[in-house]
């Protein structure tokens, strides 16, 4: 009796050990929505940008018009940026990728900086190397700043795990945003958290996939009033790689994520507040306005914290 019951505790000191090893504990993850914009200009509407933090790594999906800058206000180095993850090559999720390479590297980021992104990436980066190579070679040899730590590392993906590093593994998927052939959008998994960063797509089954019962889901929008889209062709043009209110409403009840963030919205005659409000009559999931340096504590329960000037 006495051996069994001090096997017993033995088996219960063994599974306290191994849990953290097997996932069982909790995890966090922090996300920060650097640029919730579109190519449309708005001051505070960055370009697309999404920081995630994990396990250690800053992680950067798209770099979108203003990225640089809105680290700065959060108060993230910039030199602590060394991956950075593109969902496709529209310009208005890459305008800013040259600063985030280069102002990294003038700050003295330690490593280059490495890039994942869809087929195209290495053409689309070959020309950065080369309009920047006169700057690079200036500073070199003027101020001495490393060349080799200029370089810009390159994987073109393929859907799949594309990073795996402490315990965070990124997942690249595709999404239907043709005719921008391919594009993509993330799953970042750590320990029990997850989230899902859907770049442009209209809807998408393998997105609904990839991003169910996801804490996280940040998923873009085009709403247009009816009337502006019937007399206007582009309009319709640019609806048919978005994803429409309908569309997100069917996403949301297949997919299920905790918490769900827009961004990347694109309004025609339509105003926020009544697109939340139409959307939150559909669906009765918890959904929010995404909002430029949001911060998004994703835990056992998920937090959502406005920018209110001070972070540190
Ligand atoms: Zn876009
Ligand atoms: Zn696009």
């Amino acid at each position: 009796m006495h051996a069994s019951k001090s096997r017993l505790y033995l088996f219960l000191i063994w599974i306290l050990l191994v849990l953290p090893d097997i996932g069982f504990t909790d995890h966090f993850i922090r996300v920060s929505l650097l640029g919730t914009g579109s190519p449309r200009m708005h001051p505070e509407k960055s370009g697309p940008a999404v920081l995630v933090e994990a396990g250690g790594s800053f992680l950067i999906f798209d770099a979108g018009r203003g990225v640089v800058l809105r680290l700065t206000q959060l108060n993230i180095p910039i030199t602590q940026i060394n991956s950075v993850f593109l969902t496709h090559l529209h310009a208005d999720h890459i305008f800013a990728l040259d600063d985030l390479w280069l102002t990294g590297w003038i700050y003295q980021r330690p490593i280059p900086l490495s890039i994942y992104g869809p087929e195209g990436t290495e053409a689309f980066v070959q020309g950065l190397r080369q309009a920047f190579s006169y700057d690079v070679s200036i500073r070199n040899r003027y101020s001495g700043l490393d060349k080799d730590l200029a370089q810009l590392i390159v994987h073109e993906i393929t859907p799949g795990m594309v990073y795996s590093k402490n315990g965070v593994r990124v997942t690249a998927f595709t999404v239907s945003h043709a005719p921008v052939h391919p594009a993509y959008g993330y799953k970042v998994d750590f320990g029990n958290r997850s989230i899902v960063i859907s770049g442009d797509t209209t809807y998408s089954e393998n997105l609904v996939e990839h991003s169910r019962g996801v804490d996280l889901l940040i998923h873009e929008i085009f709403a247009a009033h009816p009337d502006w889209v019937e007399k206007n062709p582009r309009l319709q043009k640019i609806e048919r790689y978005h994803t429409n209110p309908a569309q997100l409403v069917q996403v949301l009840h297949e997919a299920g994520p905790k918490l769900t963030v827009l961004t990347h919205m694109i309004l025609v005659g339509i105003r926020e507040n009544d697109l939340i409000q139409n959307l939150r009559s559909e669906y009765s999931g918890r959904i929010i306005l995404g909002k430029d340096l949001m911060r998004l504590n994703v835990g056992s329960e998920i937090e959502v914290l406005p920018f209110n000037g001070s972070y540190k």
